[in-house]
């Protein structure tokens, strides 16, 4: 079988992890399957929907490296929605209504008093063409519903496996509005059948539609696609993630200095019992890829993970892979000398700019004991310098002041680098070079 899956974002906002959760693993399943990804823009609802969140959709699916092999706007398949319509108006499966909201939700109301589920009555089946008329007369536009039939359908789902759901206790859903415009489960399946959908890999929300949407594939004709419902990420408290996505953007992490890998690394794996690892590339995360490893419960997404595999991940990271984005922070000084020296001491990549100027100045040293510092600057040994300087220097520094362990060490770091911690000196003296470590441990600023 040919693997095509597509995501299916609105373009009524901008992607939170939650949606990349998703865009991933239907990338991931894709690429494990030698299948193709498609990126859909649910873009019916022309209200909510704009140009600019259908940009920063494909900038952050692009920053993130998932690529799509084809791409489809909603919003240009009208006339694919309306043959649809036709076809199922001409079987008698979509029917005219014109209740209000507040009729519906008062019929509603009703219900619930009188003990009975909320289902949508079909008294709109029962009008006559004079009713209809005369609705019209007064100005009533229909909306259009999917007449359901009352039976259970049954799907084996990839990640929650044996599904059933009764659609006698389901309302028929209204798939075109009154003022035409579509809703979004007809456009979604006649865009699966179109593209030739093999697999719609989406979120556990979208549980209760998929009956409907079964009966609506086999309406038009069509064998439904296979399902896996992926459970919704939480917080790390347990609770949904909705009131948090604002600062869960992925345009907000990546101005945080969040690597597009770390998420990547985090998302693909969270929602399985395999351990989070940072990978240098999407190809390590398609190796191990499974979708029967998913589980049903709702994966934690906590920040602080998520930055602390950045933190990993940066570490591991050679100096080819940042190369090219040094040098549009404007710190080409950086060398692969230097990024070695110091990646394992950064959280994000935009702290190296600190390490570079440890290196290359200006520098205020911390100077203590000013006697202390002159004697160490006077044994500094004569360059080249490489890695072995250091070991030889505060042997020869030891022997002369008799200071050891901390009370040796601390004070050199203060006086090179003008802070408490930082990444080994054994690395960064040779960087910071004899003439600077001079005029540091002198007190001058360099
Ligand atoms: N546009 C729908 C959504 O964002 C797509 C759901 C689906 O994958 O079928 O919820």
């Amino acid at each position: 079988m040919t693997v095509l899956v597509r995501f299916a974002p609105s373009p009524t906002g901008r992607l939170h992890v939650g949606n990349i959760y998703i865009a991933l693993a239907n990338w991931l399943f894709a690429r494990s399957r030698g299948g193709e990804f498609l990126l859909r823009l649910d873009d019916t609802d022309r209200e909510r929907s704009t140009a600019a969140f259908a940009e920063g959709i494909e900038a952050d699916l692009r920053w993130l490296g998932l690529a799509w092999n084809r791409f489809a706007r909603q919003s240009e398949g009208m006339e694919r929605y309306d043959t649809a319509v036709a076809t199922l108006k001409a079987a008698d499966r979509l029917y005219p209504c014109y209740e209000t909201p507040e009729e519906l939700a008062l019929k509603r109301k009703s219900q619930l008093q009188r003990g009975r589920p909320p289902v949508y009555d079909r008294a709109a089946r029962a009008l006559t063409d004079a009713d209809r008329q005369r609705l019209e007369a007064e100005g009533r536009r229909p909306h259009w519903r999917f007449l359901l039939a009352r039976e259970s359908v049954a799907w084996t789902d990839l990640v929650r496996g044996e599904q059933q759901i009764d659609e006698a206790s389901q309302s028929d859903p209204v798939l075109v509005r009154e003022d035409g415009s579509y809703l979004y489960t007809l456009p979604s399946v006649v865009d699966d059948i179109a593209f030739g959908v093999s697999h719609v890999i989406r979120g556990s929300d979208h549980i209760t539609n998929t009956g409907a949407q079964i009966q609506l594939f086999r309406a038009l004709g069509a064998e439904p696609p296979a399902f896996a419902h992926l459970p919704l990420l939480s917080d790390a408290a347990g609770e949904g993630l909705s009131k948090r996505l604002g600062s869960l953007s992925i345009d907000a992490l990546r101005e945080q200095g969040t690597e597009a890998m770390a998420i990547n690394s985090y998302l693909a794996r969270i929602g399985t019992a395999d351990s989070v690892e940072p990978k240098l590339g999407l190809d390590d995360l398609v190796q191990g890829f499974d979708i029967s490893r998913f589980g049903r419960a709702a994966p934690r997404f906590d920040p602080a993970e998520l930055a602390h595999l950045n933190a990993r991940l940066l570490h591991e990271t050679p100096f080819a892979a940042v190369r090219a984005r040094l040098e549009a922070m404007g710190l080409a000084q950086v060398d692969e000398e230097l990024w070695q020296a110091v990646r394992g001491n950064i959280a994000t990549l935009a702290e190296i700019a600190d390490w570079a100027q440890v290196c290359h100045g200006p520098v205020t040293p911390v100077i203590e004991d000013p006697a202390f510092a002159a004697t160490a600057a006077d044994l500094l040994p004569s360059e080249p310098w490489d890695q072995e300087v250091w070991g030889a220097w505060t042997a020869r520094v030891r022997e002369a002041t008799g200071r050891k362990g901390k009370a040796l060490f601390l004070p050199l770091r203060l006086a090179l680098t003008g802070r408490e911690h930082g990444p080994e000196l054994k690395n960064l003296l040779p960087l910071i070079g004899r003439a600077r470590a001079v005029a540091r441990l002198s007190g001058q600023t360099g």
